[in-house]
C-alpha cells in the first residue's frame, strides 16, 4: 500500500481536511462495539424503540460496522456544530420561549437545512480528498441515515462521552452538533476514548418533561417528545399531550439543562442558518401554513419528513396546551377560530387532536 508506514501522517491530513470542510472535529474508532451491542439488544427487547422498527431490523449489522459494510476496519466519526451563528444569548432565549405558551418550539437542530445532506456531501468530499492522496479504498459515508450506532462509535473514538441523556457530550462543545461517519477498510490508527464527566449530575433526568430518561443512558423513546413529534405517525396518547407543552418538532430540554452546553459552539455552516423564523415563530404563525406553504417552506429541511398531517397534529396539541393557560379572550378566540377552520379540511387523525385541543379551553390550569 502506497501510504504504509505513513498512516499517522495521513490521519493528521484527514483531520485537517475535515476542518477545512466545516467539521469541528474528527476521530477514529475500531469496529468493536463492546458493551454497546448488549445495551442495544436489551433496549430493543424492552421495546423502548417504539415504532422505530428500523432500529431492530438490521440485526447485528447496526452494532457491527464490518457486517454492515464487509471489509470495514475503522469508523471515522466527525462532528459538526449546528448552533446558529445568529443565536445571541441562545440559552436565555430558548428558556424564555419555553415559558411562552404561544411560542412554537422547534428543536434547534431542525431550523436550518437538512443536516443529512450537508454532512453526507461533506463526508463524500473528504473521501474524495483521501482517495486523491492514497488512491482507491473501500468506504461508505453515513449521517443518521443507516443502522450505525453512531453515538457508541463516536464515544469510542473519544469525540465525547455518552451522557445520561444518551447524547454525545463533548467537553469543549457540549452536545449541539451533528455526527457523521465514514466506514473505511483502512487500518488507520485509532483515537482514545474519553471518560464520562456526568458525575453526580442528573439535570437532564430531572428536566425531562415526560420522564423518558429512565436510567443512565437509557431512554424510553415511546415517552420522548422527539420521538412522539417526529418519528411517531399516529394518535399521540392523551397522557403525553399536556406534557408536550409548546414543543412542536423535537425537544431540547435535556440539552438546555446540560451544564456542558455552556461550551456549545456556534456553527460556521451557512446551511444551518435559521429559516422561516423558526426560532421566533408563534404557534399561530405556523398553524396558518397551508399544505402548499408547508411543502415550500420545508423544502430541504428535516421537518419535511414528518409531513403536513403530523405538523398540524403537533401544533394542534400545542395550541390546546396554550388554551389551558390563562390567555386574554381575544387570543383564546383567535386560537379556537384557527382550530375550527383547520378542522374543516383535516384528516380524521388531525381532527381528533383538534377536538382535544378545543376542549382544553374548558380545562384551564
Ligand atoms: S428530548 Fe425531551 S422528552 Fe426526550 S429525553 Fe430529552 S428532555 Fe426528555
Ligand atoms: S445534564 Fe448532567 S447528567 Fe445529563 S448529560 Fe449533561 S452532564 Fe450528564
Amino acid at each position: 500500500m502506497k501510504f504504509e508506514g505513513q498512516l499517522t501522517d495521513f490521519v493528521v491530513k484527514i483531520k485537517s481536511w475535515a476542518r477545512e470542510l466545516g467539521f469541528s472535529e474528527l476521530r477514529i474508532a475500531d469496529v468493536d462495539p463492546g458493551i454497546a451491542e448488549i445495551r442495544l439488544q436489551k433496549w430493543l427487547a424492552c421495546h423502548f424503540h417504539g415504532e422505530m422498527n428500523y432500529m431492530a431490523g438490521h440485526g447485528t449489522k447496526r452494532s457491527r460496522p464490518d457486517e454492515l459494510v464487509p471489509g470495514t476496519r475503522r469508523v471515522i466519526v466527525a462532528r459538526m456544530n449546528y448552533l446558529s451563528s445568529d443565536a445571541l444569548d441562545w440559552k436565555d432565549t430558548e428558556q424564555a420561549r419555553m415559558s411562552d405558551v404561544l411560542a412554537a418550539r422547534v428543536s434547534m437542530y431542525a431550523r436550518g437545512r437538512d443536516y443529512h445532506r450537508v454532512i453526507r456531501s461533506r463526508l463524500q468530499k473528504l473521501a474524495d480528498r483521501m482517495q486523491e492522496e492514497i488512491g482507491s479504498f473501500g468506504y461508505r459515508v453515513f449521517a443518521d441515515s443507516a443502522p450505525v450506532m453512531e453515538v457508541a462509535f463516536a464515544s469510542k473514538a473519544g469525540l465525547g462521552w455518552q451522557g445520561k441523556n444518551n447524547l454525545l457530550i463533548n467537553r469543549n462543545a457540549g452536545s449541539l452538533f451533528f455526527i457523521g461517519e465514514m466506514l473505511v477498510d483502512l487500518p488507520l490508527p485509532v483515537d482514545e476514548a474519553v471518560t464520562s464527566h456526568c458525575g453526580q449530575c442528573r439535570r437532564c433526568i430531572d428536566a425531562c418533561p415526560t420522564g423518558a430518561i429512565i436510567g443512565d443512558k437509557l431512554i424510553d423513546a415511546r415517552k420522548c417528545i422527539s420521538y412522539l413529534t417526529i418519528e411517531f405517525k399516529g394518535v399521540i396518547p392523551i397522557e403525553f399531550r399536556p406534557l408536550m407543552g409548546n414543543r412542536i418538532y423535537g425537544c431540547d430540554d435535556c440539552q438546555l439543562v446540560c451544564p456542558w452546553n455552556k461550551f456549545a459552539e456556534k456553527t460556521h455552516i451557512d446551511d444551518f442558518s435559521v429559516r422561516h423564523e423558526l426560532d421566533s415563530a408563534t404557534l399561530c404563525d405556523l398553524f396558518a401554513w397551508t399544505e402548499k406553504e408547508f411543502l415550500n417552506n420545508t423544502e430541504g429541511s428535516p421537518i419535511r419528513r414528518i409531513g403536513y398531517e403530523c405538523w398540524c397534529r403537533n401544533i394542534a396539541i400545542a395550541l390546546g396546551n396554550a388554551l389551558r393557560s390563562k390567555l386574554d379572550d381575544e387570543t383564546g378566540k383567535q386560537i379556537l377560530n384557527m382550530l375550527s377552520e383547520k378542522r374543516k379540511h383535516a384528516s380524521e387523525m388531525v381532527t381528533e387532536h383538534i377536538d382535544w385541543a378545543m376542549n382544553q379551553s374548558n380545562e384551564s390550569d
